[in-house]
């Protein structure tokens, strides 16, 4: 009945709707301002329905997302659930991928023990040091999180739980890119997101983006980012932006979707059903079915998916002749300012990934052929010869030999193990 080829899915479920125990001024999803009332979970037994509906079209790997809100209220018992749910399909041959997006501040030891048994990836909130995450991410009362936040990381790291960290790079922290790595490197913090502050609170996909940033405050960030970042041509922190970047160098698909060149299948689907797009776009124009409703094929082939897919191509012309169209794709439309005239325009930070882009470029080659040379000596060691030259190369480039890696290897040898 399964296809043997891998058909994947993304599924960013708002487990909670918008319900949060933190009242972080900026958010754009919660809206009970960290006081949590009448608390309305999604129901296990949609999530299974909406795992049958995806198996039923041949998706054969299903990564839920899930998120908020705050998704640790929706509490433990759910998603003991909610796995068991999942187990029962793994039996017919379905690989579930679990992330979830947190405050952190409800992390108890038995989260964590439940993150690690069942493989969750745990991407936790965190603004920087208790100085700057605490002006911004608060409770009710205005009290700050980051005691909490750090415990909850503390009983992820006992239990050896895989999690990132995930930073909004707002008025407080824009100009403290230093400050911020300093402290990440000081907490051994491996992997690490930083996500540019927006409002989108109106939902209305018709609208631009209000940003808290400018585009010079955002570039100059990541330049100083970057700087930590590089480490000598070997960076030991993986910075998502960066790592995004470095796959281009690398001949190699980019993971995050505002760099690819089109929008991902990762449908956001709410407690009662609602589907879109992705959650910039829940909007009732973009709206393409329910899952308790509508067959599966029908939410997909929805007309609303299909204006959403044309508008991540639908590049400008200044994106059309830009030198890092390759690396940029346009970034993501919802942050392509809306002229009154309708016209195609940028992504309102195209600035500071130009300015980024030129400023790591030389540095970048650097860093992509110090791990070319570690494939080409892992190649090696395995007992393999040196192509001919008008083989294909083995970086993956698609390119001969004698246009890709040849020059590097004969300029590389040593490090290489060849003499
Ligand atoms: S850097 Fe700017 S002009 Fe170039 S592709 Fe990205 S958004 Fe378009
Ligand atoms: S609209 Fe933007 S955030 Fe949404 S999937 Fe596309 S690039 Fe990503
Ligand atoms: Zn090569």
């Amino acid at each position: 009945m399964f296809s043997d080829i891998n058909k994947s899915i993304g599924l960013m479920v708002k487990t909670v709707e918008e319900a949060c125990n933190l009242a972080c001024d900026y958010c754009y999803y919660s809206r009970c301002g960290g006081l949590v009332k009448d608390l309305s979970t999604i129901d296990v037994d949609l999530v299974d329905v909406i795992i049958k509906k995806t198996i039923s079209e041949g998706y054969n790997i299903i990564n839920f997302v899930w998120q908020g809100g705050e998704p640790l209220l929706a509490g433990l018992d759910f998603f003991e659930r909610v796995m068991a749910s999942q187990k029962k399909y793994s039996k017919q041959g379905i690989t579930f991928t679990n992330a979830l997006q947190t405050n952190g501040t409800l992390i108890t030891k038995r989260w964590a023990i439940f993150f690690k048994k069942y493989g969750v990836i745990v991407g936790v909130s965190l603004d920087g040091t208790e100085e700057i995450n605490d002006k911004r991410r608060v409770d009710a009362a205005g009290r700050g999180s980051y005691n909490r936040v750090m415990k909850g990381i503390n009983y992820l790291r006992e239990e050896g739980v895989a999690f990132n960290v995930l930073t909004v790079v707002n008025q407080e922290n824009v100009d403290r890119a230093d400050d911020l790595m300093t402290f990440f490197e000081e907490q051994s913090f491996g992997f690490i997101q930083f996500l540019p502050c927006m409002d989108f609170s109106s939902h209305d996909a018709s609208q631009p983006g209000v940003y808290e940033i400018t585009p010079k405050q955002y570039g100059d960030f990541l330049c100083d980012l970057f700087d930590h970042w590089f480490n000598e041509g070997h960076p030991n922190t993986s910075i998502r932006f960066f790592e995004n970047m470095l796959a281009f160098y690398l001949n190699r698909q980019p993971t995050v979707c505002i760099q690819l060149d089109k929008c991902p299948l990762n449908l956001l689907i709410e407690p009662n059903g609602d589907v879109y797009p992705c959650d910039f776009y829940i909007d009732e124009e973009y709206r393409m079915g329910n899952m308790l409703e509508d067959c599966f094929t029908d939410i997909i082939q929805h007309d609303h998916y299909k204006k959403f897919q044309q508008l991540k191509p639908a590049l400008s012309d200044a994106c059309q002749s830009c030198e890092y169209q390759g690396l940029c794709n346009g970034g993501c439309p919802r942050n392509r300012v809306l002229g009154s005239s309708k016209d195609k325009s940028q992504d309102y930070f195209c600035e500071s990934y130009k300015q980024v882009y030129k400023y790591a470029d030389q540095r970048m080659r650097v860093v992509a052929e110090n791990i070319k040379i570690v494939w080409w000596k892992d190649y090696l060691a395995r007992g393999n010869n040196l192509p001919n030259r008008n083989d294909q190369c083995i970086c993956g480039s698609g390119k001969k030999y004698k246009k890709c890696c040849m020059d590097m290897v004969a300029s590389e040898t040593e490090k290489i193990g060849l003499k």
